[in-house]
Formats: C-alpha cells, sequence, structure tokens
C-alpha cells in the first residue's frame, strides 16, 4: 500500500471514528437502514472517485465579511512592547495582578488566566470560570470543560495541551451567572492582550458571551455559529458552548460540524498537529 493511500485511509478513519463518536454522544446507538440507491455499487475496476467529490456532505464554501478593525479597548492598562508567546502572557498576567478592576474579584477563590500551549495555532475561548475552575484555577476542569476535551479530542484531533484555552472573564461570575457587561469591559484589555501574545491562527468561540465579546457584536450564537467571522486578520469560528450541549444533546451535531470546518481551517492554515 502506498504511504499516500495510507494516510488517505488513516484520516478516513479518524473522520468516521469522530462522526460515530458524535453521534453516540447525541444518544444515537443505530443507523436508519439506507435505500439501495444510497448502497455501495459492486467493486469494479474503475478509479475511486478523488476524496474531495465523495464529501458530497461538504457545507458550501461560505462568503467571508470584510473583516473589522481590531482595534485594543480603550482606556487598557498598558503591557508595553507585548512579546509574544510566554513571556507576553507572563506581562499580562502580571500587569492584572492582584486584579479588583470588577466586583467578581470579590468572590473569587483564582483567577483563572489561562492553560495550554502560549505559541498554540487554535485559541478557545469560554465565557467564564464555574465553580470547580474556580477552585482549580484552570479553566474547563468541570462537566463542561471534560465535554470540550472530548471534542478536541474526537473531532479536531488535538490535546488541550496544544490548544490554549481562556475565558471572557477571568474570575467566576457567583451561581455561574452571565458576566455582566462591565466585568466583561473591565476583563477585556487582558483578553485582547493575551490574544495579541498568544498569536493563534484560529480562534474557536464558546457561546454567546464569548462570541459576541470577541467580534463586538450583539447578535445571537444561533445566527453566527458555524459561520467564519473576522476579528481583525484573524479567523473566528463561534460555536454552541459546551455546557449548552449538555443540556441540548440535539444540536451537538451542528457543533461538530463546526468543529470540522475549524480543523479544516487549521490544516489549510498549517496548524500544527
Ligand atoms: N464554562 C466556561 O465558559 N469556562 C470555563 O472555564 C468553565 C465553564
Amino acid at each position: 500500500m502506498s504511504d499516500d493511500l495510507a494516510t488517505e485511509l488513516a484520516e478516513l478513519g479518524a473522520d468516521l471514528r469522530a462522526v460515530v463518536e458524535c453521534w453516540s454522544e447525541a444518544g444515537l446507538d443505530a443507523l436508519p437502514a439506507a435505500s439501495p440507491e444510497a448502497r455501495s455499487p459492486p467493486m469494479s475496476a474503475s478509479p475511486a472517485p478523488e476524496r474531495k467529490r465523495m464529501r458530497a456532505a461538504d457545507p458550501p464554501a461560505q462568503k467571508e465579511p470584510p473583516p473589522p478593525p481590531f482595534q485594543p479597548t480603550p482606556g487598557a492598562p498598558d503591557f508595553g512592547n507585548l512579546p509574544s508567546g510566554e513571556a507576553g502572557l507572563a506581562r499580562v498576567r502580571e500587569v492584572m495582578g492582584d486584579c479588583q478592576r470588577c466586583g467578581l474579584c470579590q468572590g473569587r477563590r483564582s483567577l483563572v488566566f489561562g492553560v495550554g500551549d502560549p505559541e498554540a495555532d487554535l485559541l478557545i475561548c469560554g465565557e467564564g470560570p464555574g465553580e470547580r475552575e474556580d477552585r482549580e484555577g484552570v479553566p474547563f476542569v468541570g462537566p463542561a470543560g471534560q465535554m470540550l476535551d472530548r471534542m478536541l479530542e474526537n473531532v479536531l484531533g488535538l490535546a488541550r495541551e496544544q490548544v490554549y484555552i481562556l475565558n471572557v472573564v477571568k474570575c467566576r461570575p457567583p451561581g455561574n451567572r452571565t458576566p455582566l457587561p462591565e466585568e466583561i469591559a473591565a476583563c477585556a484589555p487582558f483578553l485582547e492582550a493575551q490574544i495579541q501574545a498568544i498569536q493563534p491562527k484560529i480562534i474557536l468561540s464558546l457561546g454567546r458571551p464569548a462570541t459576541q465579546t470577541l467580534l463586538k457584536t450583539g447578535r445571537g450564537i444561533k445566527a453566527m455559529r458555524g459561520q467564519w467571522q473576522r476579528l481583525g486578520d484573524l479567523p473566528v469560528m463561534p460555536t454552541f458552548h459546551p455546557a449548552y450541549l449538555l443540556r441540548q444533546a440535539r444540536d451537538k451535531r451542528l457543533t461538530f460540524e463546526d468543529l470540522k470546518a475549524v480543523r479544516q481551517r487549521y490544516d489549510e492554515l498549517g496548524g500544527r498537529r
């Protein structure tokens, strides 16, 4: 078997495994019988169709809107000439200090800054720490985090160490409520500086607050998910938040489609594996 064919088969196997895992996560344990026309034709000597043409279910290419200008929040703290990667993140963390810039500091046990590869090609942005994240000081370690890990591993083929995971607000909102606009505004300069330091190739934004904050828009997540957006030059894919998917399992299929689009774009942009 040629190396190309072996690679192609391995990729198809990974795709198939991800689809089956997504279906089984969504509670589907059997498929309806295929119609006779849909069944595979008998093997013949004619050449196999190219893989691109076999993917009849690929969504049509989407036209991307023109990029809005990327501007730092007015009145942001001075990060100086921010270096990239680990040094840049360390600078941002140092400027945050024992942050008291909004009321969320009052109930926090930890300031949950972010975790992962400081030079990751994929940045994942959630909303804010929950109870367990507040306790452990690490984003996405509770039930939503376990779902995120499965999404990463099964569909994107990436471990959490290979990406960078952060939240819009770094301190837990009481009772896990949605962060208030003033809390988001107080944290926004740090989020922007983190993005500037990491320099990812793609952002995956989880849920409405993350997407609205990153894109400075009031549009809802159902209208935006699955459609490439831009933050300056940076492609942003909005999708549902894993905590929402834990309540609405039937929307996992849509998130699976969004993640497939991310994986394709990640490969096209030379994202590291
Ligand atoms: N939900 C989020 O948005 N972020 C976390 O870190 C955990 C749950």
